[in-house]
């Protein structure tokens, strides 16, 4: 029996890991991916107070910090989490782990814009990771779509590398915050079309050729011409898994206390997947602390 099973390895889950684990607690860290969780896919850190990073290289370090503390870390994709009394049993596939405690971290996943190619073409000429695949468009024309942080900061830095970025704003306001307006003011080869919203993918010889966009006035079709499409609009949480133990709000989310435990004794959830207003890095390794080091003192 473990006494704390971490669901999602992400900066929260690693965060609790440290902590619980740096405590005495007897931690595994389960995950479908990599260690570092969105980390992996952000270029560049840079409002995680007193450092300026990679998001890989932070995401390496988080785990390996964790890791020298006696954390374990195994890979698997959590199906069920079943509440006993005074434990807990965490399904993976056919396998499964028991554990005084569980700590959900598994974040949010990328909202998809639902419209016809999108799947068939995710992987070619469709990508939400600018940092995996935006170096497949050097010299090439890519379209955003999205007018919130994430669709603003990726935009950017595809702008180093691409020839054009397009981006596609449903509104006619970005949601971004001013200083990545400001950042993005300055790139010349970034141009804004705002009242647009997907509607389909051109696609010639297997090969993305266009993003025909509806105007959300007129909904008139147009046709922007672009080799690459970028969906940055917004998050789900990553929370199906856990339908059966009623502790999601009616988005999805996670509701959980000042010690992080959601209304089921011993689970507790973590970063993203919460239920919150600020999801970033340091919000997330907030979560995290505070949840790995109450769980610790629970056991003692
Ligand atoms: P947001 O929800 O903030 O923004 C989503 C954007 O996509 C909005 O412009 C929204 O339009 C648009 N949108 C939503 N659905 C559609 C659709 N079906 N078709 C077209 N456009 C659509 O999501 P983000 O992923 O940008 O950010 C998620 C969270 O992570 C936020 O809290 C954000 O602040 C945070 N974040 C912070 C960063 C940082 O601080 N450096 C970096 C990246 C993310 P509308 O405005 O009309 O709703």
């Amino acid at each position: 029996m473990l006494d704390l099973i971490i669901v999602g390895a992400g900066p929260a889950g690693l965060t609790a890991a440290l902590y619980a684990s740096r405590a005495g607690a007897n931690v595994l860290v389960l995950d479908g991916g990599a260690p570092g969780g969105k980390l992996n896919l952000t270029a560049e850190i840079e409002n995680y107070p007193g450092t300026k990073m990679k998001g890989p290289e932070l995401a390496y370090s988080m785990y390996e910090q964790c890791l020298s503390f006696g954390a374990k870390q195994e890979y698997g994709e959590v199906t069920k989490i079943e509440n006993k009394e005074d434990y807990k049993i965490v399904y993976v596939g056919d396998k499964s782990y028991e554990a005084r405690y569980v700590l959900i971290a598994t974040g949010t996943k990328e909202r998809k814009m639902n419209i016809p190619l999108e799947e068939e073409m995710t992987g070619r000429g469709v990508s939400y990771c600018a940092v995996c695949d935006g170096p497949f468009f050097k010299g090439k024309t890519v379209t955003v779509i999205g007018g919130g942080n994430s669709a603003i900061e990726e935009s950017i830095y595809l702008s180093d590398i691409a020839e054009k970025v397009n981006i596609i704003v449903r509104r006619d306001v970005l949601r971004a915050d001013q200083y990545l307006v400001d950042k993005l003011k300055q790139k010349e080869n970034i141009e804004i079309h705002f009242l647009k919203k997907p509607y389909s993918i051109e696609v010639t010889d297997q090969k993305v050729t266009g993003l025909v966009v509806s105007d959300s006035k007129t909904e008139e079709l147009s046709t922007i011409t672009t080799q690459g499409i970028f969906p940055f609009i917004g998050l789900d949480p990553i929370t199906d898994f856990v339908k059966n133990l009623d502790i999601i709000d009616e988005y999805g989310y996670i509701l959980v206390d000042e010690n992080q435990e959601t209304k089921v004794s011993g689970i507790f959830a973590a970063g993203d997947v919460t239920s919150k207003q600020l999801r970033q890095v340091v919000t997330a390794t907030n979560d995290g602390a505070i949840a790995g080091q109450y769980i610790a003192s629970l056991l003692k």
